[in-house]
């Protein structure tokens, strides 16, 4: 046992494929494979971290030491990959998807510990968030630094049950953030509090593993605490400590923990901010959280997520695909595979791959997807011989199997993403298109061309790296 008491310390060498559980073990298997770039010290935390790590987006994650000669690094990109979420997972591909609903199905209740790394440094008095933390400003318009990447957790005050969620968080004070809290459970939870005119304690978790902060957007009932499907993600107890000014129980490996309280009565202007769909969020009255305590690792790192960029969408389409998945089958359980496009912000845009049985079920099918995310704009339906992870054979299909006055769908005014800036106050139309081919057709007709053997060519293999090409040599 370490001098911190972790449950069941893994090993976690380079190619091993055990789950990842902390972010330095994911930082070691980031730099043991070529993902990781470290960017000159000194970089600028206004503008210029963002610039890099958008660069950089889905090809390396970046670590910035001594950001404007900060003490703390800043961390960018831990996931710009699906492929990496599976190495953090220790799966294929392929089974990222049925391991986090499995884990969602089968959480693992947290396990309290007494001292903790998160812990090892406490700032009580006289808070001021930017002298202890590199807070980032990302994009031109966006109202100045904020911290995006950290991992809300707050108690029910009925049950005492914890809820995990990401929101942006606008500094605007020394110990003052303005949160965006959205309809959701951390909202419900400080609706509670605020009836009593009671504040809500909460606490930020910053720098955690990518399984961790995968969890954080389960779309999991009410009063389930997400920490729970990391546990179970990561095949053990989620080691966590109670918090220096609240009973909230946070991850202890975690790098960075700022506590505080969403105050009641209390909205202050919050935003502009860049978000997901790669427009700015607006300005609008948005929560007040009062900041109480910051606890750090002695060598702490800080975790920020360039709003819009591959990390951003990935950690949010994963576990929406895993439960559009689930749901979808429950009436269609000849849903192959599902996908939220990337070129749809990973939320508008879904992509499903059907064994079709029925003429008129693809059009079903995207009935059920609307019902089940009002994210979702626009739902394409494709037969199984489609790479739905290919937009290029997508639309394909598209081109080739779909007919617009057949087999469109369309409903207007239904509810959609108020950040989609062409719906009004977040209502809009829903188009969906059936790109599956008539199950009666002559097979000739729908027949795609073929060269036998081609999928046996290593195309890597052929395209050797080399710079000159001595091709009249082979010749003779
Ligand atoms: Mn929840």
């Amino acid at each position: 046992m370490t001098k911190h008491e972790m449950p069941n310390k893994p090993p976690h060498g380079a190619n091993a494929p055990q789950p990842v559980r902390t972010l330095r073990e994911w930082l070691d298997h980031l730099a043991a494979h070529q993902r990781l770039a470290v960017i000159k010290p000194n970089t600028d935390l206004k503008f210029e971290v963002a610039a890099y790590a958008k660069r950089l987006d889905g090809k390396r994650a970046t670590l910035f030491p001594k950001p404007s000669g900060h003490a703390i690094p800043v961390v960018s990109g831990l996931i710009s990959d699906r492929g990496w979420m599976a190495d953090a997972m220790g799966v294929e591909p392929a089974e990222v998807l049925p391991r986090f609903l499995e884990a969602s199905l089968n959480p693992i209740p947290s396990q309290e510990v007494k001292s903790a790394p998160a812990q090892e440094v406490v700032h009580r008095d006289k808070i001021d968030l930017a002298k202890i933390l590199p807070l980032p400003t990302h994009n031109e318009h966006d109202y100045g630094p904020y911290i995006s990447a950290g991992l809300m957790i707050v108690r029910n005050p009925k049950t005492g049950k914890q809820n995990v969620s990401i929101h942006r968080c606008q500094l605007a004070g020394p110990n003052r953030l303005g949160v965006l809290l959205l309809p959701r459970h951390t909202h419900m939870f400080f609706e509670l509090a605020e009836k009593e005119n009671q504040p809500l304690d909460a606490a930020i978790v910053v720098g955690v593993d990518p399984l961790t902060l995968l969890c954080s957007q389960a779309i999991a009932p009410m009063d389930f605490d997400e920490l729970e499907i990391a546990g179970a993600l990561q095949g053990r107890p989620l080691p966590v400590v109670k918090c220096v000014n609240s009973e909230i129980r946070v991850p202890a490996e975690a790098e960075i923990v700022i506590e505080g309280k969403i105050l009641p009565k209390i909205r202050e202007p919050e935003g502009p901010f860049g978000e997901f769909p790669q427009y700015y969020g607006p300005r609008a009255n948005s929560h007040v959280m009062e900041i109480n305590a910051v606890t750090h690792r002695k060598d702490a790192i800080f975790h920020t997520i360039v709003g819009g960029g591959l990390e951003h969408q990935l950690l949010g389409a994963i576990p929406k695909e895993a439960t559009l998945i689930a749901n979808l089958r429950r009436n269609f359980p000849n849903v192959v595979d599902v996908h939220l496009a990337p070129g749809g912000v990973m939320r508008f845009h879904l992509y499903v791959k059907l064994r079709k049985r029925q003429e008129g079920e693809a059009k079903n099918v995207i009935m059920g997807a609307f019902a089940a995310s009002f994210d979702l704009k626009h739902v394409i339906v494709v037969d199984e011989d489609v790479d739905i992870h290919n937009p290029t054979e997508v639309e394909w299909a598209v081109a080739t199997r779909f007919q617009a006055d057949r087999d469109l769908l369309i409903v207007p005014n239904s509810q959609n993403s108020k950040l989609d800036p062409s719906a009004v106050k977040g209502v809009g139309a829903k188009m969906g298109i059936d790109a599956t081919k008539p199950l009666a057709a002559d097979e000739m007709v729908f027949k795609r061309i073929h060269v036998p053997g081609e999928e046996a060519i290593d195309v890597a293999e052929v395209i050797k790296r080399d710079t000159k090409t001595d091709w009249k040599g082979a010749l003779k």
